[in-house]
């Protein structure tokens, strides 16, 4: 049993928090959102009044927040976390924030006397609920052997890509893939089905050649191949437009800070910031079918 802090119980941090207590740990919660609050004390998890009341004589800070601003106001803040855990304690941020954010804040917590890894995770909100989150890990081998127990509590796959930022890293480059072979998918069973193709025969053939993909496969974007996808449902999210977005604009940032070449996932960027601005943050990202077929104001 560890005492852990929990901060940031949205959408993501519920069912993590939640997996914790079922797992046994002893967690102490915080959230500025007073129901996320009273959820987590449903889950098991005792109510901080404060950040600094969440941390006092934990081992384990672990957060979910929005992005890296909050997660460096949060941590190093005034009556932030580093003012007031104890000496030891593992700082764990799962939530998705910029490679430069999360290797500043892990260079601010060593100068401070802490251990800290960037830990963002791949699945959505059920994935959180269900316990079976793929967490990319950023940080020394110190951090990353003390935070795989309780990583394990949260998710299913863990795997540590090496030093501080990492894990983000990992985590943006893949999601750039993703976006990018969501568009392509979206592209092909438009093209087959206007070239008389069906959807169901042209997913027969494409899934075992050379063009199977996971978002093919797992998460079709043309309705009937796969029933679970999001085309079934009108495009309900799943993982909406928004949130690829997110993502989207911290691998171009990232990108350019490295100078590497990401000509198609700029273009996947547009292509996402068109549907945002548009008004279709909320659809889910494989709507982008619904585009192409002139179905979106
Ligand atoms: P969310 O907005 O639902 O939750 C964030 C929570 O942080 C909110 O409850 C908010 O009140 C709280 N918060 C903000 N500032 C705070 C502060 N200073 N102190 C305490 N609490 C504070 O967001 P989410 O969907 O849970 O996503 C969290 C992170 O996980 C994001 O970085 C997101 O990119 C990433 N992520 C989300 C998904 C998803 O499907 N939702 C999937 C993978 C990764």
């Amino acid at each position: 049993m560890t005492k852990i802090a929990f901060i940031g119980l949205g959408n993501m941090g519920s069912g993590m928090c939640a997996n914790l207590c079922k797992a046994g740990h002893e967690v102490r919660a915080f959230d500025l959102n007073a129901e996320a609050m009273k959820a987590a004390e449903g889950h098991g998890a005792s109510a901080a009044a404060t950040v600094a009341d969440a941390v006092k004589d934990v081992e384990i800070v672990v957060t979910m927040l929005p992005a890296g601003k909050h997660v460096l106001a949060v941590y190093f803040g005034d009556d932030g976390v580093a003012a007031h855990a104890a000496r030891g304690t593992l700082f764990l941020d799962c939530s998705t924030i910029a490679v430069e954010d999360a290797r500043e804040a892990a260079s601010k917590a060593d100068a401070a006397g802490f251990l800290m890894a960037d830990a963002p995770v791949s699945g959505g909100t059920a994935a959180a609920d269900a316990g079976t989150l793929t967490f990319m890990v950023g940080g020394p081998e110190e951090a990353y052997a003390q935070a795989k127990p309780i990583l394990d509590a949260m998710g299913k796959n863990i795997f540590h890509a090496g030093g501080s930022g990492n894990g983000q890293a990992a985590k943006i480059a893949n999601n750039m893939l993703l976006g990018i072979s969501m568009i392509g998918t979206c592209e092909a069973f438009n093209l087959a089905e206007k070239l008389g193709l069906d959807a169901q025969t042209f997913f027969d053939i494409s899934s075992t050649a050379s063009g199977q993909c996971w978002s093919m496969t797992s998460y079709c974007p043309a309705p009937g191949p796969v029933p679970a996808a999001p085309s079934n449902r009108d495009y309900q999210p799943g993982f909406a437009v928004a949130m690829m977005l997110k993502d989207l604009h911290l691998a171009a940032a990232a990108a350019k800070a490295a100078g590497a070449e990401v000509t198609l996932g700029e273009m996947a960027e547009k292509i996402y910031q068109d549907l945002d601005t548009r008004g279709h943050g909320g659809l889910d990202f494989s709507g982008v079918m619904k585009d192409l077929k002139r179905q979106l104001d």
